[in-house]
């Protein structure tokens, strides 16, 4: 077929109609971008000859992926998050905004309101005692130049040693491994918790369906997600991705970034009190300085759970 269906102005016009261009109502830019998802579609439909068969299939598809919450999980999977923070990197340097520690992406699992601590804090519930390693993650919030950042909100949260977080996970107590720690005089944050396990999508969810016919797995290293901010800095949002872990530099959701690794050293604990092997991780944040107001702020994406003012 020398001309392609999807291109002909009456079939532009036809889907200008469905995005609502002929009427006066409703959202125009929720139209632009509806229109450009209807000519993209019918696009790729044409150019890729998919069959009623294939389409189908993937409109059931999408019904299971929303079905069972999983969109914010393939997102990741098949790298558009990450897509998100290179074009958005971009875009920042274009403009000067560069420097400090690198962004990746928040993932679907940050749930808001988490205990505030002043300088440093427990963050496990104990439940785990015995069979995690405990860990003592601590560091400084930085700015550009080096200089500590006195009261900066350092917005931490992790999987327990199953690989499971709470709230989404109804058998730990709540705010188990999440914690939110104001920097100290010396711009440093302290936690006590414990070693994370790294995780796989459930494998019998739709996002592992689809990347088992990719033939890829669906595994994350262990890692501790990190928002990190302060009054006239940037929002960073962004995770440490812990060394020696298999899937440090073969993630899944391509999180793990130069510059984004924790060392992890294990020793034993009686200089700290604890009986048996611990973990520590050092690891400090730069942020950049903050231009427009909104800079400080994390996105407003959909989240777990909104908590008015945290
Ligand atoms: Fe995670």
């Amino acid at each position: 077929m020398t001309v392609k269906i999807s291109q002909t102005a009456e079939i532009q016009k036809f889907f200008e109609q469905a995005a609502g261009y002929g009427n006066d109502d409703g959202n125009p830019r929720l139209k632009q971008i509806v229109l450009r998802v209807l000519q993209d579609t019918a696009r790729l439909i044409e150019d890729l000859e998919i069959t009623d068969d294939e389409f189908w299939t993937a409109i059931d598809y999408l019904n299971r992926l929303g079905a069972s919450s999983e969109a914010g999980l393939l997102v990741p999977g098949l790298g558009i998050e990450h897509f998100l923070d290179l074009l958005n990197e971009a875009k920042d340097a274009e403009i000067g905004k560069t420097g400090g520690t690198p962004r990746t992406i928040e993932g679907p699992l940050y749930v808001a309101g988490a205990p505030i601590a002043q300088g440093e804090v427990r963050m496990d519930d104990g439940s785990e005692d015995g069979v995690a390693t405990v860990m003592f993650l601590e560091g400084q919030v930085l700015d550009l130049d080096g200089k500590p950042i006195v009261g900066a909100t350092v917005d931490l949260w992790h999987a327990n040693t199953k690989g499971n977080y709470s709230y989404f996970d109804k058998s730990q107590s709540e705010y188990n491994l999440r914690r939110r720690i104001v920097t100290d005089a010396e711009g440093r944050y302290r936690a006590r918790s414990i070693v994370p396990s790294g995780y796989g999508c459930n494998p019998q969810g739709p996002t592992q369906e689809c990347l088992n016919q990719l033939g890829r797995h669906g595994q994350r290293p262990a890692h501790v997600h990190f928002f990190i901010s302060a009054p006239g800095y940037r929002h960073l949002t962004t995770q440490i991705n812990l060394s020696g872990d298999k899937y440090l530099w073969d993630d899944f959701a391509y999180a793990t970034r130069d510059g984004l690794v924790g060392e992890v050293k294990f020793g034993e604990g009686a200089a700290r009190g604890i009986d048996g092997r611990i973990a520590e991780l050092e690891f400090s944040f730069q942020l950049q300085k903050a231009v427009a107001a909104e800079d400080e702020q994390r996105s407003n994406r959909p989240r777990a759970l909104q908590v008015q003012g945290a």
